[in-house]
């Protein structure tokens, strides 16, 4: 059995593949389902909105939209920006454009990534639930 730190609560758990412990990753996915069960019901809530009615951090719901794990589908309400060229996301991490300029250059020199400021989420921003993920 090898021994870990959860990179979420630090503490220490047997690992098996997954770099958190077993009660946070299931936190996650109960937090991550109230966001999603919140969106179904209240399609364009903000990020506010809904990490004051389910308890969910606005970093952490974030971090959900950089998964792409839900996204805003709003013309002109994006709250991501891609970390290449800082055009607006509606999830994600990079642009389309990017995406397909990074795999071309990708047998070139590799560069360390720079940390960037978190985008803050305004109040404004409407999202949605992806498809993929809309019950039927
Ligand atoms: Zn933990
Ligand atoms: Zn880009």
């Amino acid at each position: 059995m090898e021994l870990r730190n959860c990179k979420k609560c630090g503490r220490a758990f047997a690992y098996k593949g997954i770099p958190v412990c077993l009660r946070c990753k299931g936190n996650d996915e109960d937090e991550f389902r109230k966001v999603k069960d919140y969106l179904y019901d209240n399609p364009g809530a903000t990020i506010r909105e809904i990490s004051d009615e389910t308890g969910v951090d606005e970093q952490q719901i974030l971090r959900y939209l950089k998964d792409s794990r839900i996204e805003i589908i709003e013309e002109g309400n994006f709250v991501l920006e891609c970390e290449r060229c800082g055009k607006s996301l509606r999830s994600g991490k990079f642009c389309d454009v990017c995406v397909g300029e990074m795999r071309q250059e990708f047998s070139k020199a590799i560069k360390p990534k720079e940390e960037k400021v978190k985008p803050v989420p305004k109040p404004k921003e409407k999202m949605y639930i992806t498809e993929k993920l809309k019950r039927r």
